[in-house]
């Protein structure tokens, strides 16, 4: 009897989780995606900040203001913006009509960023806070050197700091295919994408923790960029409930990059828009691993691609 005490002990005492953080960054609010009716724009805000707050996890949303120009609608899609700030959400500036730095003149893209500052400003202030974070539409920060040191340069002069991110999960593309499967009523495809997505992100954040230790020697505090849309107001609680079982705390991102790898050097130039643990790498000559990224499963990225 004696020999079985320390397994039983083993089983009865949890092993601690590990102690990593996480903070949650949510991009093209109001939503991504095709813009939705101000009626489930509202619903779906409610859901996903309930989520949030139920859980006890900072977020922060960054702002396309192109969105809020719905004939009739501007008052009420601005007060979704609201709702952000009202449950201790800060905003960041995510330009205006979110243009590609690699296909738009850096003159042009200058403007749009400053173009989308004035309402989320306005509803900062209103709140007592200033606003500061900035997040390049997809992640794009300039495709040659030089563009990428102009751009850095107006940024900082203009008073922002770049949101980077370390984990991603394409959520467009589950959201895309979730969005026509809610459309045609198909509830055994919507939880069939539910349920693929988050098991991806499951994937993905275990890659990502990987690949910070292959990189920095530890795990970091993560951040977690996905966008603000139905599908993940309808997994919210779920994954952030996975997300607490690996042993994450949710932190916010001013609270996240004030860990002094942070402070790294951004080595990648190019056209893509990656994790900044796969920027770091590249400043330290460490290999480039962008293309070991696993892949969302065969038949989502299909459905994706399928014409509507
Ligand atoms: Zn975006």
């Amino acid at each position: 009897m004696i020999l079985f005490l320390p397994l039983l002990a083993c089983l009865v005492n949890d092993v601690p989780p590990p102690q990593r953080t996480i903070a949650l960054t949510f991009d093209d609010l109001p939503n991504g995606g095709a813009p939705m009716p101000i009626d489930a724009l509202e619903s779906m805000t409610r859901k996903l900040l309930g989520a949030l707050e139920s859980a006890k996890a900072p977020a922060i949303g960054f702002v396309n203001e192109s969105k809020l120009e719905v004939e009739g609608e501007q008052v009420r899609r601005t007060a979704v913006l609201r709702m952000w700030l009202d449950a201790g959400f800060p905003l960041g500036n995510h330009t205006y009509s979110h243009p590609d730095i690699n296909s738009t003149s850096l003159l042009i893209y200058q403007e749009d960023v400053l173009k989308g500052e004035g309402v989320t400003r306005q509803l900062m202030e209103e709140k007592g806070l200033k606003l500061e974070w900035f997040r390049h539409p997809f992640t794009h920060t300039g495709a040659d050197a030089q563009t990428k040191e102009n751009l850095d340069t107006f940024l900082k002069r203009k008073g922002y700091r770049v949101a980077p991110f370390t984990i991603e999960n394409s959520d467009y593309v589950f959201q895309a295919v979730y969005a026509r499967a809610l459309q045609r009523n198909d509830d055994a495809l919507a939880a069939k994408v539910r349920a693929e997505y988050l098991a991806y992100n499951d994937r993905m954040t275990a890659w990502f923790e990987r690949l910070s230790v292959d990189t920095l020697g530890e795990e970091i505090p993560q951040i977690l960029l996905v966008h603000a849309n139905q599908l993940n107001a309808d997994v919210m609680p779920e994954m952030l409930s996975r997300l607490k079982q690996r042993g994450y705390r949710f932190v916010s991102l001013d609270e996240a990059t004030k860990d002094r790898n942070y402070t790294r050097l951004d080595g990648y130039v190019g056209k893509s828009g990656p994790s900044w643990l796969h920027r770091w790498a590249m400043a330290v000559n460490k290999p480039n691993r962008m293309r070991d990224e696993p892949d969302p499963p065969a038949w989502v990225i299909d459905a994706y691609k399928e014409p509507r």
